[in-house]
């Protein structure tokens, strides 16, 4: 199979290169020259969901060098469970957050960085992976990639705009992951990247890739989780599932078009977002319009100017009624999203991003949808303490493994929002001067951390 631009000004690409070079030359994102339609048969007796991962993602993988190693790359990344729990009788959530780093961006992230170890690079240089991260995308991308030899990994995050256990789990690694906390917002790190991904003489110095969302070898794996819910929600009621999904840069929603439109028994799909509202308005009829991110309380989803929108288009054809078929986008308020996780804490702890999806739910359900719904819970509350805790009332337990980062120290060094900053950080033969290093103590347990 091979995978062509957005754009469809660069040269078609195989899996490996598509995936090695994160974004298109031509400054577009890849997307599967022709979604392969696969008959529900073939899952037949498959259910864990290393094995469903590698049927599903055979045919993107045809022919391709890592084709032989598909079936370990998936036992190796998807090595923690994805389950769906009931919430009441007619809503279900699929908890994607059992990962490493407690949010669903681990999935894509272990994918990557288990698909990119295994390719050659023909001149033995360092790769570096650069990752503009709203919080939870640099955690998962720094635990999966940290001490693989020959990749480093680079995190552009927004000084001030994480919260202070993201900001922690950042800095923590250490070794071949650098973080640095840049003074704007995310759509500004987003920014960086890009330009920096698109600067040819750059790359010849820096050999550098991606890790966002924009990235293929991200996109394929979070289908995997929606084909394992679908199936299992089709063998168990003979229906398909309906999603509602949170949604920032279109990634995580996105992978569960393409496995509808693979074939897999996936119903409606519709977009939670919270009040940045470029999603919400061209749903609703309006014009495409990126514009500036505003700061919510689900700050994963704090985007301005989605990246996967064009491969929204290119699914659609091109075409703008059509993509609005696709799903719904509605906008949810820091006000609905405070009233979701207080008024549920007693049953169910709703991280920020999963109660966007809670509440578009209770809308549906309140004008008189009786389907059966799964929200897709994107991020375990412990992440979220300073939010979560004082509306619940109570203390969040913290997963494992992510105590155990917030124990580690954590330092991560500052960069303007400027191109040319990271440009030279990039060019700069040496790491940062420590004088410049930001460090922070370890904070689990507090409520506040000078990594804000
Ligand atoms: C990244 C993220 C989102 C948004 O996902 P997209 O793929 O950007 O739409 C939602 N919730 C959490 C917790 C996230 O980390």
């Amino acid at each position: 199979m091979l995978f062509e631009s957005t754009r469809q000004t660069s040269p078609a690409a195989t899996v490996e290169e598509a995936i090695a070079a994160g974004l298109a030359p031509d400054g577009g994102l890849y997307v599967p020259q022709e979604l392969p339609v696969l008959d529900i048969g073939r899952f037949d007796g498959v259910q864990t969901l290393p094995d469903v991962a590698t049927r599903l993602l055979a045919p993107f993988f045809d022919g391709s060098t890592l084709a032989p190693a598909l079936g370990a790359i998936c036992s190796e990344a998807f090595d923690f469970p994805v389950p769906v729990v009931p919430f009441d009788d007619s809503t279900d959530v699929l908890e994607l957050f059992h990962g490493p780093t407690a949010a669903f961006k681990d999935v894509g992230a272990r994918f990557l960085a288990a698909c990119m170890s295994r390719l050659p690079r023909a001149d033995g240089r360092e790769l570096t992976v650069l990752v503009a991260t709203s919080g939870d995308t640099g955690a998962a991308v720094a635990a999966a990639f940290h001490g693989r030899p020959g990749l480093r990994v680079v995190i552009l995050y927004p000084d001030g705009r994480v919260s202070a256990r993201q900001a922690h789990q950042l800095g923590c690694f250490g070794g071949n992951v650098h973080a640095l906390r840049v003074a704007g917002r995310f759509d500004d790190c987003q920014r960086m990247a890009k330009a920096a991904l698109g600067d040819s003489w750059l790359n010849s110095q820096v050999p550098l890739t991606s890790a966002n969302s924009i990235s293929l070898g991200r996109l394929l794996p979070q289908m995997t989780y929606y084909a394992q819910a679908s199936l299992a929600h089709w063998r168990a009621t003979g229906t398909r599932i309906n999603l509602v999904i949170p949604t920032g840069n279109l990634g995580n929603a996105l992978a569960a078009l393409w496995a509808r439109a693979m074939g897999l028994p996936i119903g409606d799909v519709r977009l939670a977002c919270n009040a940045n509202r470029t999603l919400p308005d061209f749903f609703a009829g309006g014009a495409y319009r990126p514009r500036e991110a505003v700061a919510t309380l689900a700050n994963a989803m704090d985007v301005g100017a989605p990246s996967n929108f064009e491969r929204l288009m290119s699914l659609s054809h091109g075409r703008v009624e059509e993509a609005r078929l696709a799903g719904f986008a509605e906008a949810v308020d820091d006000t609905e999203i405070a009233d979701v996780i207080g008024r549920h804490a007693a049953r169910y702890l709703f991280c920020p991003h999963t109660a966007t999806a809670m509440k578009i739910r209770e809308r549906m359900a309140q004008a008189g949808d009786r389907r059966r719904w799964t929200i897709v819970a994107t991020a375990h509350p412990a992440k979220f303490d300073t939010v979560v805790e004082p509306l619940a009332a109570r203390v969040v337990p913290v997963p494992d493994a992510l105590a155990a980062m917030l124990e580690r120290p954590s330092h991560a060094e500052p960069m303007a929002a400027e191109d040319a900053a990271l440009r030279e950080w990039l060019l700069q033969p040496s790491m940062a001067s420590t004088a410049s290093v930001l460090r922070t103590r370890p904070i689990l347990g507090k409520m506040d951390s000078t990594a804000n």
